[in-house]
């Protein structure tokens, strides 16, 4: 079951809609939408008493396992909805979580979301049962003392904690190999551009039908696939055009509203691909209905990771679902584009080529 508050906030439906899509990304099936509408959140249980007993049952007649909520909850919200539902609460934060933890390739990507994770569940740990009732007897039994007074929760937290700072250890330590890799690029002198944009919207498409038609022979093509987060890694192919010249495409992590605060700290190494680009090439859905969210979504993504002076061009991909004629060039940085159409993406090269190359003379911007 997907649960929301709805507080009156104005993309409520649409951030709902994202939740069921987010719950399919991690292969759990939807059985049905619960919403509240409420001035603010129930500090205990998040919902009101009466919705807890309602989901309660509903999710009994449904034999639900788990109840998926769309904002995160705090400690005791999560502990007290447990408690009155009888199911396994997700709030939308773990939801993501895993998600990222199923999709994580490399090593770099995979520490990330550990830490992430652990960052999450540090201010989470329970008390256990008996702690609980030593802490209201005032004292307790004499078989749980501790020495020094410590509790086993803090030694729980203690141990995450040392295992976040380890876990970061070796991360800045594939950090600083990447940064060189960077670097090296960099120095290449090969112009990068980078795919950035809300997730499902076509990026990895569009990287695979220019590896297609420019990329070396060996190079594999990209994981794409109708799921969010299909992209997690970045991974960043060079393409060489007829006329021999040359730059670098980088696919990096797709967007999402409400990214939580950890992941975006966590994936800023990820992120950077896209800060050292000389041009960003941001990638729409146009056949969303929720298209303009999602562009503002990436713009506040790009700039919580602190890129805000890079060119941007724009391309309205998956015009072939809409109305709209394409391929189509709009001033001289939007395109309208369907990924899977050779002539568009004849159309986004040069487009491309405008920008990276400064010399370089549009030759088919006439096409209609
Ligand atoms: P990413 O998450 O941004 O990398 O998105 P993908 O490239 O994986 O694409 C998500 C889904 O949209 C896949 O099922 C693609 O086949 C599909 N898709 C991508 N571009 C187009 C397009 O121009 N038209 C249509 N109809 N589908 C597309």
């Amino acid at each position: 079951i997907i649960t929301g508050l709805d507080t009156g906030q104005k993309d409520f439906d649409y951030s709902m809609v994202e939740l069921a899509e987010l719950a399919q990304a991690n292969h759990m099936e939807v059985v049905t939408r619960i919403d509240q509408v409420i001035d603010r959140p129930n500090p205990a249980t998040y919902f009101g008493k009466g919705k807890v007993e309602e989901i309660r049952d509903v999710a009994d007649a449904n034999h639900v396992s788990t109840i998926i909520t769309n904002d995160e909850l705090s400690p005791s919200q999560l502990r007290n909805l447990e408690e009155g539902t009888d199911c396994r609460i997700l709030d939308r934060t773990a939801l993501i979580l895993e998600i990222f933890a199923n999709r994580a390739q490399t090593k770099e990507a995979k520490l990330q979301v550990q830490i992430a994770e652990l960052q999450y569940r540090l201010p989470r740990l329970q008390t256990s049962a008996s702690e609980r009732l030593d802490q209201q007897t005032g004292g307790g039994s004499g078989f749980t003392n501790r020495g020094a007074g410590e509790t086993k929760l803090e030694m729980d937290r203690r141990t995450i904690q040392h295992h976040i700072s380890h876990l970061r250890q070796e991360l800045a330590a594939i950090d600083k190999s990447e940064q060189t890799k960077r670097k090296l690029r960099a120095k290449s002198a090969i112009p990068t551009a980078a795919l950035v944009g809300y997730t499902n919207s076509g990026k990895s498409t569009i990287m695979n039908g220019l590896v297609r038609k420019y990329g070396a022979a060996e190079e594999k093509t990209v994981f794409e696939k109708n799921m969010l987060f299909a992209t997690l890694d970045t991974s960043v192919r060079q393409l060489t055009l007829p006329d021999q010249k040359r730059f670098l495409l980088s696919d990096t992590v797709g967007f999402v509203s409400k990214l939580p605060t950890h992941l975006v700290e966590s994936f800023k190494s990820t992120l950077a691909e896209a800060a050292n680009a000389d041009l960003l090439i941001q990638v729409i859905d146009y056949s969303d209905p929720h298209y303009k969210q999602m562009m503002a979504t990436t713009a506040k993504t790009l700039k919580q990771i602190g890129i805000e002076d890079i060119p941007m061009i724009n391309v309205f991909n998956k015009a072939d679902k809409t109305e709209i004629e394409f391929p189509i060039l709009e001033g001289d940085d939007q395109v309208v584009i369907s990924a899977k159409q050779d002539a568009s993406l004849d159309l986004l090269v040069d487009v491309i080529k405008k920008h990276l190359f400064k010399d370089y003379v549009t030759a088919t911007l006439l096409i209609p």
